[in-house]
């Protein structure tokens, strides 16, 4: 007898084109090898499908980039999920109130003052604790790349991981690990001055020497010194949220910088205008000059035992792999089985074509800066040969060159670019914004980094993508060349770019 979808704790009744077999192999890998497999699959072969299928006999644990995927794994396959504490409300009613009446602000799980939540009385009904734990105790786990690195639960969690996208895994890590403090928050904070206001020759950055290292340390202590002492009281208020929070930041990122097997690239400069989403939420430092500190690892595979931990079977799935070579490197790992599929839909139901524009480097686009109007006539000579009514999506590197298409291609498209512009708000919400709209040939302009994976345009939400720009090693970015010079680095720069499409 045929095994079927429901077989696997599936709730479909037909096999997608690969997934019983990637299914049988994963299951295989768990129940006999353990270790690194690296499942490449295409898109449409339902690779949701494979962890959930696992979970019926094994402890798994999923990781993806976004909220909105997780949210997928939650309501189409059952996940038990857990996100970042500041998705949760805090419950505790006295905190509320006076969170309302003092600061006019809600209070999260982030805010919560309690070194232990379970000594909280509303812990049993805090929403945060409840998903944590239900996440915890789950056969089928799910969390972001974020969560999982940050916490130990889920890394000491033993079964498989399966990491979804699994192509931005080094990318992802890397920028989970970088540790970035401004002026502004060292006199919010009343933090200790800087170390350093200069570093690497011509200020543009260099990796950190032992004296830098020991510098850097005495000063993270002297910050945790600082802020340290603040009592339960003080937790309670949302200032004291805030400073709980620097002190656990720059007390992880201690961690890293006194572990001198993690080489550590070090840069110090002007932010002159910048937009970061982290730790402290959405952040506009505007176009007045103030300083910053980044400390960021060279090497992923010094890090990657954050997400790895103490699993069993490691499953890296994606749409694609290619060459695994270069990413398995990057992550430390020196034994891994690879297995492809080939895509669901045949190659000439999904043409690709060049539009022959000319490369778009700084250096070309410094040159001949009309290459830019070139390749914005091309753009516009292919969508005009489409039925006006399909919705498409036009991706490029940066954020400048997103203003610099959207403003050639603006008259020419006659209202139909709805998303240009990052205007303040987070990826998630420029896609939910163009996927929620119903505008017949409504066209997005956004950068490749968010839109390039993972995201699920059903329907006639996206009937073309045009890759405009795909993101390269900046060659005036120290720490960029840094990691090309490494062994092995510049197959895997290539080996990103490759996979950023
Ligand atoms: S445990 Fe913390 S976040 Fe949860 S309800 Fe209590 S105070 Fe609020």
């Amino acid at each position: 007898m045929d095994i079927m979808p429901r077989d696997f704790g599936l709730e479909h009744n037909e096999w997608r084109k690969g997934q019983k077999e990637a299914i049988i192999l994963a299951t295989e890998q768990c129940n006999k090898e353990g270790g690194f497999l690296f499942l490449e699959l295409p898109t449409g072969v339902g690779k949701t499908a494979i962890p959930t299928a696992l979970s019926k006999n094994n402890n798994v644990l999923a990781l993806v980039q976004t909220l909105s995927l997780l949210d997928q794994y939650e309501k189409e396959y059952k996940f038990d999920i857990v996100k970042g504490r500041q998705e949760y409300p805090c419950v505790l009613k006295e905190k509320v109130v006076s969170w309302r009446l003092n600061y006019n602000k809600e209070p999260t799980a982030a805010d919560c003052h309690f070194s232990d939540p379970r000594d909280c009385m509303q812990s049993s009904n805090c929403p945060y604790i409840i998903a944590k734990d239900k996440a915890a105790r789950s056969t089928r786990a799910a969390c972001t790349y974020k969560y999982a690195s940050l916490s130990d639960v889920m890394r000491d969690r033993k079964g498989v991981l399966v990491l979804d996208e699994a192509h931005l895994a080094g990318h992802e890590l890397l920028s989970l690990a970088e540790f970035f403090i401004t002026s502004e928050q060292i006199k919010e904070f009343n933090l200790p001055d800087f170390p350093f206001y200069y570093y690497g020759a011509g200020g543009s950055g260099d990796m950190i020497d032992m004296k830098t290292r020991a510098r850097v340390v005495i000063w993270m202590n002297d910050c945790i010194k600082t802020i340290g002492n603040i009592t339960v009281f003080d937790r309670m208020t949302e200032k004291g949220s805030k400073v709980a929070r620097m002190l656990q930041y720059i007390t992880c990122a201690l961690d890293m910088v006194q572990d001198e097997k993690i080489d550590l690239f070090m840069k110090c400069g002007k932010i002159e205008q910048m937009n970061t989403a982290g730790l402290f939420g959405n952040v506009d430092y505007g176009s007045k000059k103030r300083m910053y500190i980044s400390i960021k690892p060279l090497y992923v595979s010094r890090i990657a035992w954050r997400l790895f931990g103490k699993k069993d079977t490691t499953i890296l799935m994606s749409a694609t792999i290619g060459n695994p070579d270069p990413l398995a490197k990057e992550l430390g790992i020196s034994d891994y089985r690879f297995e492809t599929f080939d895509h669901p839909i045949p190659k000439v139901k999904r043409p690709v074509f060049d539009l022959g524009c000319p490369k778009m480097t700084y250096k070309n686009i410094s040159d001949a800066p009309g290459i830019q109007n070139a390749q914005a006539t091309l753009i516009y000579n292919f969508i005009k040969g489409l039925p006006k009514k399909w919705r498409g999506i036009i991706l490029t590197s940066s954020y400048q060159k997103v203003e610099t298409l959207k403003s050639l291609l603006k008259e020419r498209l006659n209202g139909r670019i709805i998303i240009g512009s990052a205007n303040g708000k987070s990826v998630t919400s420029r896609v939910d914004e163009f996927i929620d709209s119903d505008m017949e040939g409504a066209i997005a302009i956004d950068t490749i980094q968010g839109w390039g994976t993972g995201l699920d345009f059903r329907g006639d939400k996206a009937r073309f993508v045009i890759v405009a720009g795909i993101q390269q090693p900046n060659p005036r970015d120290k720490f960029d060349m840094a990691r090309i010079s490494r062994a092995g680095g510049r197959k895997y720069a290539q080996w990103t770019t490759y996979n950023s499409v």
